[in-house]
């Protein structure tokens, strides 16, 4: 738990205790670490400090202007799948030049907007969408800069719904005529294509994907380059696992140990978009027990966060740790998980807990943070941490029920702030009531 750790049995982030913000901000409160999200940022830029890599991250993982800001000035580029997406990279300051733009959807306004903009390289996944770029680029007088992403093909490595580079998916063009495709550009007035992009899934939690993905990236750059194209960035985007569980996940030198000998190789510059590894273990997600109750020989804990603000357990099956913020008296102090993802059984025996439901007030039966997971007794009020939320958590929030989005607060030290103020049933109607007749 990278800077959330249990002291006298209290849950601290950082160095203020966690309790603390519940009563000052509320719950249902996503609290981040200041420290964390740059350690993790950190990381990646060592290990593949070799390299001298472009680091974009990725702001569809959690696009907080105050985090997308903090990475920013830490030297980090952004990785955007939308328009919206790259106005929050640009609010974040002057890191423009280094937005690089993905998603097989970009319309010709969201490509005119990327190219008045300065984009730095747009990663084409269809041959329509590479034509559609040379045609808004000569439109506007310019040539773009743009790589092709490969859907590499290799053996399926997440959950189905996130994995990105196996056949039968939207992503990508295909490796059998990416080299067609790449073909039937050279010469364009309004396109360079200058680097190869792919972007392997995630959750990733072995370095083998990304030798086979590099390996098979460097055939086609070679190819590309045979056919006059003047190849000069190799994307690798991102997917590194982190521990939802224990420590299940690769170090970032794993993943450079694999990929660097082939960017070597291949001459270019590396470009990595990590977005899960720098924010997931950065927050938690910090809710309040509103009941329990047992009912069809199940136990419910029945708390304020719900689907509509974590949606990963509804969405994937995706487990969570979660753990009281003031375990009791003769209850362990953390989670005691085992370290095995396959292990069906997540965790060991633990003294004076039972198997519980984690479930929010919303109105679906699919409403649940976590099933059958041994935790202590709980009564009203106590408060509930929900680890490793900072990655595809708020961004997925939706009002769903009405339900007011959650705050977010950065901790750094001993000092915390408000990023984003929780939302409230004005800001819920807003774009209703001027149209009330
Ligand atoms: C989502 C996405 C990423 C980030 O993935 P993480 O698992 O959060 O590191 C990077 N590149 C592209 C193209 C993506 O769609």
């Amino acid at each position: 738990m990278d800077h959330f750790d249990y002291r006298d049995r209290t849950l601290f982030c950082e160095d203020v205790p966690v309790p603390e913000l519940a009563e000052k901000y509320g719950t249902p409160l996503y609290v981040y670490s200041e420290a964390a999200l740059v350690a993790n940022l950190n990381e990646v830029q060592t290990a593949f400090r070799d390299a001298n890599p472009v680091i974009c991250y990725s702001v569809k993982a959690n696009g907080n202007l105050s985090i997308c800001r903090l990475m920013g000035q830490h030297g980090s580029g952004f990785d955007v799948t939308s328009q919206g997406e790259f106005q929050r990279a640009l609010k974040a300051g002057p890191a423009a030049a280094k937005v690089v733009f993905a998603g097989v959807g970009k319309t010709d306004s969201e490509i005119e907007f990327a190219l008045k903009n300065g984009v730095f390289l747009f990663d084409v996944e269809s041959e329509q969408e590479l034509h559609a770029i040379g045609a808004v680029a000569q439109k506007l007088g310019v040539k773009a800069d743009v790589a092709l992403r490969v859907n590499p093909d290799l053996p399926p490595k997440t959950h189905v719904k996130t994995d990105t580079s196996v056949k039968g998916v939207k992503f990508g063009l295909d490796i059998e005529t990416i080299v067609d495709v790449a073909k039937g550009v050279v010469g364009h007035p309004g396109l360079s294509v200058v680097g190869l992009h792919m972007h392997l899934g995630s959750p990733i939690l072995k370095a083998d994907p990304y030798r086979m993905g590099a390996e098979k990236g460097l055939g086609l750059i070679k190819q590309f380059r045979a056919q006059g194209h003047d190849i000069k960035y190799l994307n690798m985007g991102g997917g590194f696992g982190i521990n939802y569980r224990k420590d299940e996940a690769k170090p970032a030198s794993a993943f450079a140990d694999v990929i660097l000998p082939v960017v070597k190789e291949s001459g270019c510059q590396l470009i990595l978009e990590p977005g899960r590894f720098i924010v997931g273990n950065a927050a938690v997600l910090l809710s309040r027990v509103v009941f329990t109750k047992s009912t069809g020989g199940k136990h419910y804990v029945i708390q304020d966060a719900a689907m509509n603000d974590l949606i990963r357990p509804t969405l994937y099956g995706s487990f969570h740790r979660i753990w009281p913020v003031a375990p009791a008296a003769g209850v362990p102090v953390t989670p005691d998980v085992n370290g095995d993802p396959d292990d069906p059984q997540p965790f060991r025996e633990m003294p004076n807990c039972f198997k519980q439901d984690v479930v929010g007030p919303v109105c679906e039966s699919g409403d649940y943070l976590a099933k059958d997971r041994p935790l202590p007794g709980l009564t009203r009020g106590d408060l509930l941490a929900v680890f490793s939320a900072g990655a595809y958590g708020m961004t997925m929030s939706s009002n769903y029920n009405s339900r007011c989005r959650a705050a977010e607060v950065l901790v750094s030290g001993r000092t915390h702030r408000l990023i984003r103020r929780r939302e409230t049933f004005a800001d819920l109607v807003a774009c209703e009531e001027d149209c009330l007749t």
